[in-house]
């Protein structure tokens, strides 16, 4: 995976493909999916909710440029795969599911391989979590119409960048914002709607 659909198509952060290695992502899928979850695209994870294909995974993380050091959210938990990247790339991550049932899938697999600087957190991530801003580094994995929440902008320390899916009438592309207002439109993606509020039952 790292070779062919990584290295090959132009990711080339050392630390990004070295978390890719490391990170089992056989037991972020469903049982029944083990057999492709290293296959070049998203698979379900169950409440109509994907796991990213692994190349967007890489890409996301690449682009938030990290060193090692930093506090990192995320918005969209789902199966906990690129929270447990992310993980491997810096120094802390929140990350926020409004589904229980994938934020709870994703907090005991974390659990069990240790990854103990990741804290999921239940409900809409798109208020971020101002009681841990300023973040370093926001990661979106839904899509948000128009631009990014402006609360997670808010949350973003000087330096930091987030990286978000911006839908505009029919274009999807994955961007880039920092804090101070400028932005990059770069490759054109799919992703699921990034929802306000929290799932039922959650
Ligand atoms: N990063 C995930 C990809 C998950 S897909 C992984 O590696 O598996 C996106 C997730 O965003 C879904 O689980 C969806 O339920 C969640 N989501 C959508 N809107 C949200 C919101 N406002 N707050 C928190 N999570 C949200």
């Amino acid at each position: 995976m790292v070779e062919r659909q990584l290295r090959r198509r132009g990711i080339s952060n050392e630390r990004v493909l070295q978390a890719m290695e490391e990170v089992p992502r056989e037991l972020f899928v469903p049982l029944e999916l083990r057999g492709q979850a290293y296959r070049d695209g998203a698979l379900r994870i169950g409440e109509g909710q994907t796991i990213s294909q692994p190349w967007i995974v890489a890409a996301m993380t690449s682009l938030l440029d990290l060193s090692g050091d930093e506090l990192v959210l995320e918005v969209g938990t789902g199966s906990g795969y690129g929270a447990a990247v992310l993980s491997r790339c810096c120094r802390e991550v929140v990350t926020i599911e409004r589904f229980a049932s994938l934020a709870d899938g994703a907090r005991s697999v974390l659990r069990e391989l240790g990854y103990a600087n990741v804290e999921v957190r239940v409900g809409d991530g798109s208020k971020g979590a101002p009681d841990r801003a300023p973040f370093n580094g926001v990661s979106v994995t839904a899509t948000a119409v128009g631009g990014p929440p402006i609360a997670l902008l808010q949350q973003l320390a000087p330096d930091g960048v987030l990286v978000c899916p911006v839908r505009r009438g029919n274009d999807e592309r994955l961007m880039r914002f920092h804090a101070d207002g400028r932005s990059e439109a770069m490759v054109p993606v799919r992703f699921v709607p990034l929802v306000e509020g929290i799932a039922d039952g959650a």
